[in-house]
């Protein structure tokens, strides 16, 4: 049984050499996309193909594989534009991933734009990847952070967004989708509202890349970051899209290689975009295999992969509330990827380490959210993420196994 009439699920786990491991003898259950999705046949190869056959460093040498290895990463460049809709292919910042894209925005436009008394707007559902960066911002620039925050069902406020606005606010930083609770917020109306102020906005697009369309121009976002292993490419690359304007004005993050136009001792000038952000040697093989991943799930259709997963995540959210005592934590009105949850009487940790018993991964704890779990005055959650190769036979596992757990620990 799969999630979908339209999907070969079977077919697709195939091409997921992860997803036919075992765990303590028993096909491994991964709900624990959110933190980071597995990797497809046509990822590996991409990476195996990279290191066997034209491993070099890129714009640098004149020599074949130097070439090919550039050709190849500036493909993905071309790749990612395109999946994002960017305007321009030099908008597309390569980095070790979200956190880091952050970092860099936080220091750079921090640089740039903000004096004392600037405030900055972020939300109360953030990563802490989207906190800690402009509380560094704040201490180095002397802004203030302002915080939008959210109703009991994980919605954010947006009456309150709207009243956080004054002369001084800078830049707005929000997530699109909650790794948390699983709130999609409604991302074009708030880059609208900012916009409408001449506030630009970051999106924190970590956890929507995967489950949603992006199209930065019709956004109009200026700034959008994500991480290529949340969207089955490997770890170490990640994406800063940044408006030609804005990137054109801001400092560099880090110096080094790559990043120059000319070098004295007296005065160095920067690299045209979008080289004046990549110091150093990048993530080659990584970046190459974005791009594999990229082209997968243009193969297989992102309007077929939201349907799958909506349809998984109804089925697992209708199932999961048979549990007596199983709580869902955010019932906001548009969710995506994560189910989070609390059985009555029973430590996140506790129920976490009894389903990995049973081979099922689950993410538990604070989710890098700690401000949320403050929130619902909760130690933290058991948080189910799930990606179009997950099926329904999994989500009944995952039921029987928390009620096995209860039973034991009960
Ligand atoms: N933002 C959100 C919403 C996330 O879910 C994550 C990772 O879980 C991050 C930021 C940080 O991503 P990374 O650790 O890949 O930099």
């Amino acid at each position: 049984m799969s999630a979908t009439t339209k999907l070969d699920i079977a077919k697709i786990r195939a091409d997921f050499p992860l997803l036919q491991t075992e765990v303590y003898g028993r096909p491994v259950v991964y709900f624990d996309n959110g933190a980071t999705t597995q990797k497809p046949l046509p990822v590996l190869q991409a990476l195996e193909e990279y290191y066997r056959s034209y491993n070099s460093n890129v714009h640098r040498g004149v020599h074949f594989l130097s070439q090919k290895a550039t050709d190849g990463q500036e493909a993905a460049r071309r790749k990612v534009a395109q999946f994002i809709n960017a305007r321009h292919d030099h908008e597309i910042i390569f980095t070790r991933g979200t956190t880091e894209s952050i970092n860099l925005v936080a220091y750079s436009f921090g640089k740039r734009f903000l004096q004392p008394g600037d405030e900055i707007i972020i939300s109360a559902m953030e990563h802490h990847s989207n906190i800690v960066p402009w509380q560094l911002a704040c201490e180095d620039r002397g802004a203030v952070l302002k915080v939008v925050p959210m109703d009991a069902n994980g919605d954010l406020m947006l009456d309150e967004y709207e009243k956080l606005f004054s002369e001084k606010t800078k830049i707005v930083a929000l997530t699109w989708v909650s790794n948390s609770l699983g709130t999609v917020n409604p991302v074009q109306e708030l880059v609208a509202r900012a916009h409408a102020r001449q506030v630009p906005v970051l999106l924190d697009a970590a956890q929507a890349i995967q489950h949603t369309p992006v199209d930065v121009q019709s956004l109009d976002v200026d700034f959008l970051v994500f991480s290529g292993h949340k969207i089955y490419a490997p770890t170490g690359v990640g994406v800063l899209y940044g408006k030609e304007s804005l990137l054109n004005e801001m400092p560099p993050y880090q110096g080094g290689g790559s990043m120059i136009k000319q070098v004295t001792f007296a005065k160095t000038t920067w690299a045209d975009l979008p080289f004046k952000f990549e110091a150093g040697t990048p993530d080659v093989s990584g970046i190459i295999g974005l791009g594999a991943a990229l082209d997968y799930v243009n193969e297989i259709g992102l309007e077929a992969i939201i349907e799958a997963e909506h349809e998984l995540m109804q089925y697992a959210s209708e199932r999961l509330q048979t549990i007596p005592g199983l709580r869902i934590i955010g019932q906001p009105k548009e969710k995506a990827g994560t189910i989070s949850f609390l059985v009555e009487g029973i430590h996140p940790f506790d129920l976490g380490e009894l389903l990995d018993k049973q081979s099922i991964a689950v993410r538990t704890g604070h989710h890098c959210c700690q401000p949320v779990m403050e929130f619902f005055n909760i130690p933290g959650t058991v948080r189910a993420s799930f990606s179009f190769y997950n099926t329904k036979e999994e989500v009944d596992r995952l039921v029987e196994g928390i009620k096995k757990s209860a039973a034991m620990l009960g």
